[in-house]
């Protein structure tokens, strides 16, 4: 842990509102925890502090400690400081990638699914990811939700009482104090439609310390309560994490991950593997893995579709089906989550479907008791598979 940063009040790293109050915003203080800077380091922070306009730069003393010093490959590095790349834009980006505003239906509050809604409480984080596809709005006022727009979207979903599952984004929710969250959950929690509550967050990798034993005895009383953490690499489960998972899970809460798919930084499957395990043995069940949004400037960060396929092959069959999440692409413009991975289907036909396993073994599953066409079935089967 670092220990050079001026600090007016207590120098008590453990404590999330120190780490807050400390975040890393300027050169100077991001040279005091990387002395060798790269010269496109250095000149892609003094450009973005220039440009306002673009994704702000904020990371937490705690996260910046686990940069690599020597290696500017390091991946926390890449996910933290800015790029002059990200000053590129391309045509096929977009403004609004996954086209939120035109499902935005009180102000804050996406419906776009039959039966859950997604609640934007704030556009602030404890650390700003380069790759952020909500960019248009992450940062850029650090402001939160007001209770006039709160109440809308608690009369909205009242009144859509098709509405069971409600995802409390941002920005990052839990940067709110314990009693603030607590309003939040216990008035959604109390909508006799409301089902269940899940939050999206970063804070346990990027501010750990956030996550306190009152805060997991406030969660707690509003189960089920289910949190999915955005997390892209190994390197980012350290002991203080782990805690963080450990007390939340001991708790009852249901954990699960959210990666993105990052070109340099996780595209390969040997890491993508390795972190789906380190999350099993904190008892978080991997959720998403997202083909990287369309967002502006994050070109660099984005791998072919291909890279995601390929990562999903080379786990299912060779390791636990629990450490598989679901690869998506978040429809470009709007539409949501859509599953793509290896096709294990060659072929479907009224008698049965002919398909592979993970080993590009072909097998047949007869269909329609069509008993009489097996044996063609097998044949196809066994000259597929070479005998
Ligand atoms: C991701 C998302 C959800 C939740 O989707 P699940 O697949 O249920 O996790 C809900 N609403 C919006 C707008 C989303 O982007």
């Amino acid at each position: 842990m670092i220990d050079n940063l001026d600090d007016p009040g207590s120098l008590n790293t453990s404590d999330w509102h120190w780490q807050l109050r400390n975040r890393i915003t300027t050169l100077e203080q991001l040279e005091k925890v990387v002395e060798h800077l790269t010269v496109e380091e250095k000149r892609a922070v003094i450009y973005s502090l220039k440009h306002p306009e673009g994704l702000k730069m904020a990371i937490t003393p705690y996260f910046a400690s686990l940069m690599d010093k020597n290696n500017p490959e390091c991946p926390i590095r890449k996910q933290m400081i800015p790029s002059m790349e990200e000053f590129r834009t391309s045509p096929v980006e977009l403004y609004d990638p996954c086209g939120e505003e035109k499902d935005t239906v009180v102000a804050n509050l996406v419906h776009r699914y039959p039966d859950r809604v997604l609640l934007l409480v704030t556009d602030k984080c404890a650390a700003y990811c380069r790759h952020c596809t909500r960019r248009r709005i992450v940062g850029s006022s650090e402001s939160v939700i007001k209770e006039e727009n709160f109440q809308s979207a608690v009369e909205y979903i009242k009144r859509n009482n098709k509405i069971r599952d409600v995802l409390i984004s941002g920005g990052d929710p839990l940067l709110f104090s314990d009693d603030r969250m607590e309003y939040f959950i216990k008035t959604l929690h109390a909508i006799d439609n409301v089902e269940m509550i899940r939050i999206g967050t970063r804070v346990p990798v990027t501010l750990p310390q956030r996550i306190t034993n009152d805060f997991c005895n406030m969660l707690k009383k509003y189960q089920p309560i289910y949190i999915s953490i955005h997390i892209n690499h190994p390197n980012e489960i350290t002991e203080e994490m782990k805690a963080a998972c450990g007390m939340l899970a001991d708790n009852g809460i249901v954990l699960g991950s959210q990666t993105v798919l990052l070109k340099g930084i996780n595209d390969r499957p040997q890491t993508m593997m390795k972190l789906m395990h380190e999350l099993l043995k904190i008892r978080v069940r991997p959720y998403y893995i997202y083909q990287c949004d369309l967002a502006p400037g994050t070109g660099h960060f984005r791998t072919s579709v291909s890279a995601g396929i390929k990562i999903i092959q080379s786990m299912r069959g060779y390791t636990t089906g629990y450490a598989l999440p679901t690869y998506v692409i978040d429809a470009p413009g709007g539409g949501g989550k859509v599953p793509i991975g290896p096709d294990y289907v060659i072929s479907k036909s009224r008698k049965g479907v002919i398909f592979k396993n993970y080993e590009s073994r072909v097998f047949v599953y007869p269909e329609n008791g069509s008993m009489i066409s097996v044996p063609k079935l097998d044949k196809i089967a066994s000259e597929r598979n070479g005998s």
